[in-house]
C-alpha cells in the first residue's frame, strides 16, 4: 500500500457564545443580538512517518481555547465600532474588539484563523488550514489559508 504523501484533513470542532452588532448595506442594523457560534478547525497535512499523525489535536485545543476565551460571554465589536464602546465601558458591560469593520460570521472566521495560523504555519507535517465559524444551522463562513508550495525546481 503506497501511503508516503497521502494529504488529509483533521477536524476539530469548538464553540462559543458572544454578542455582536451587526448591519448590512441590503437591510441595515440588525442591533444588538447573540449566537451560539460554532467554530470548525480542519487542518490539512501529511501525517509525520513515524506516528501517522498530522498533528496532537490537543495542541490544537490549547491554542483555540485561548483565542475563544477572548471572545465567550463577550460582546465582540469592529474597530470602526468604537462609539459603541464607549456606551458599554459607560454602562460597565464586557466587551472585546477585533480589527474587522464588525464581527461578522467572515470577520471572526478570518480573526481565529489567522491567529492559528501563525502558530501552527511552521509545523512540517501542516499544509494548510481552514476555519469556519457558524451561527445557525447551515449558516458559516469559512477562511482558508495553505503555506505556499515553491514550484519543482
Ligand atoms: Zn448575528
Amino acid at each position: 500500500m503506497e501511503i508516503h504523501g497521502s494529504t488529509y484533513i483533521v477536524v476539530k470542532g469548538f464553540s462559543f457564545e458572544s454578542s455582536h452588532i451587526t448591519y448590512t448595506k441590503e437591510k441595515g442594523d440588525y442591533g444588538l443580538h447573540g449566537h451560539s457560534f460554532n467554530v470548525e478547525v480542519k487542518i490539512e497535512g501529511t501525517p509525520d512517518p513515524d506516528t501517522y499523525i498530522i498533528i496532537d489535536t490537543s495542541m490544537i485545543k490549547e491554542l483555540i481555547s485561548k483565542i475563544i476565551g477572548e471572545l465567550d460571554h463577550k460582546i465582540v465589536l469592529g474597530e470602526k465600532q468604537r462609539n459603541i464602546a464607549k456606551i458599554l465601558e459607560k454602562a460597565g458591560l464586557d466587551y472585546t474588539s477585533i480589527p474587522f469593520p464588525q464581527a461578522s460570521m467572515e470577520a471572526l472566521s478570518q480573526y481565529i484563523g489567522t491567529i492559528l495560523w501563525n502558530k501552527l504555519k511552521t509545523e512540517n507535517n501542516v499544509l494548510g488550514l481552514e476555519t469556519c465559524v457558524s451561527q445557525g444551522i447551515n449558516e458559516y463562513a469559512c477562511y482558508s489559508v495553505k503555506k505556499n508550495r515553491l514550484p519543482p525546481a
